[in-house]
């Protein structure tokens, strides 16, 4: 049994007032709130065990060692990885940064590297610098003019351009549709293509099996799933992580060091130079094991009876054009109301203590794709509940209201 209010009382956050109305929290899509647990394991660090990792021989710096490892290999095995496929980093932008960087040597004017009009701009401006740098070409897989991907038309475009790497996203921040990885990364394997998926916003909600999926790098923000701000991760299948080039160098990442020449260990550590963010990393794990300890299927199910509690909600109301696709959903809406600005019904909606985002959602080439300037987002997680759905449709009716 799901018990979303015994999940609620978990998360501080979630009991505050706003503008002296109860938060309804639906921005999960930007950042998820925090359980206790994860709240605790940072001051825990901070209050206890505080030292630096991999340098002292004393007894708090082996501790924090320990830990720092050991959270490694619990995210790895959420993932269904090896600890040492794994690489910390800031967030997902820096991870995708880190291989985007790392390919540089191993492509050329020959080169073809395919992304798609879904991405977030972290998913789409660092492939167009690496373009720029190597004089590869850049191509876009087709979608339809809705946002959704036919993945007959996908196959063909791949098996037609043989792309020697495709960048896609596992779903659409700004949407919250689902892509049909499975069959794209089955015809782009079928070519060679490296493939890249950006992570960010289906790692929480699908809890993916890396090695089932069967993509070389996959990407993730921990504070999209209840971690800390300032760290993602970065998986990669080994060899082809460790064929990457290196990216940031300093202390930590090196063998041996002249005032000359340098070499370098071996993936994860030459990804990860300099003193990482160890608190984070550590309260990243206590993020995973109390999400492993909710059921996977129970939290599903009960994000798809908000989000499609929502949807049926929204529906009612006249005027509204929903963009994302209600059948395959992470359980983010987007939507705009008559063609008011979706900042003035953001700005509206904070006043009844509903907290949504508006705007591109760092997504213009997808915004250009559907014909609109920027939208509402309604983004929900396993700790909505009904009454959040049933505030948001009140207080948008309102706001409505006003606008009229
Ligand atoms: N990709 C997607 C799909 C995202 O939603 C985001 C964050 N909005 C990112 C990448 C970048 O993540 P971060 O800002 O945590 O690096």
């Amino acid at each position: 049994m799901f018990d979303v209010e015994k999940i609620r009382a978990d998360f501080p956050a979630l009991k505050q007032l706003i503008n002296e109305q109860p938060l309804v929290y639906l921005d999960s899509a930007a950042t998820t709130q925090k359980p206790q647990a994860v709240i605790a394991a940072t001051e825990q660090f901070y209050a206890r065990n505080n030292a630096n990792v991999h340098r002292g021989r004393h007894t708090l710096s082996e501790q924090a060692t320990l830990a720092y490892e050991q959270a490694r290999a619990t995210v790895a095995a959420f993932f269904n990885i090896t600890a040492n496929e794994l690489v910390w980093t800031k967030g997902a932008t820096e991870a995708i940064n880190l291989v985007t960087n790392g390919l540089s040597e191993q492509l050329d004017n020959q080169s073809t590297i395919v992304i798609s009009a879904l991405e977030h701009h972290a998913n789409i401006v660092p492939w167009q610098q690496l373009a720029k740098r190597t004089g590869a070409t850049l191509l876009t897989l087709p979608l339809q003019q809705n946002g959704r991907f036919n993945v007959e038309q996908c196959v063909n475009f791949i098996e037609q351009h043989k792309p020697t790497v495709l960048a896609i996203t596992h779903a659409s921040n700004a949407l919250g549709n689902i892509t049909p990885l499975e069959t794209i990364l089955h015809a782009a394997k079928q070519q060679h293509t490296i493939t890249l998926v950006d992570g960010a916003q289906a790692a929480l909600h699908l809890q993916p099996n890396l090695q089932q999926l069967g993509c070389d790098f996959y990407v993730f923000s921990a504070h999209k799933m209840l971690g800390p701000t300032g760290l993602g991760g970065l998986y990669g299948r080994y060899e082809r992580l460790n064929s990457l080039a290196v990216y940031q160098t300093g202390g930590e990442m090196i063998e041996t060091v002249t005032l000359t020449e340098t070499t370098f260990r071996q993936a994860p550590a030459k990804f990860e130079s300099g003193t990482p963010n160890i608190a984070a990393v550590i309260a990243f794990s206590a993020a995973i094991k109390y999400l492993v300890s909710l059921d996977k299927t129970n939290v599903y199910t009960h994000e798809q009876a908000i989000f499609n509690y929502a949807v049926e909600k929204l529906q009612l109301i006249d005027g509204i054009t929903i963009y994302s696709d209600i059948n395959n959903n992470i359980g983010t809406l987007c939507f705009n109301y008559k063609d008011e600005h979706p900042f003035d019904i953001a700005t509206l909606l904070d006043g009844y203590g509903v907290a949504v985002r508006s705007g591109h959602h760092c997504a213009q080439p997808l915004m250009q794709h559907l014909g609109i300037n920027g939208s509402v987002r309604a983004s929900f997680a396993f700790y909505n509940n009904h009454k959040d759905v049933d505030l948001f449709i009140a207080a948008l009716q309102e706001c409505i209201a006003l606008l009229d």
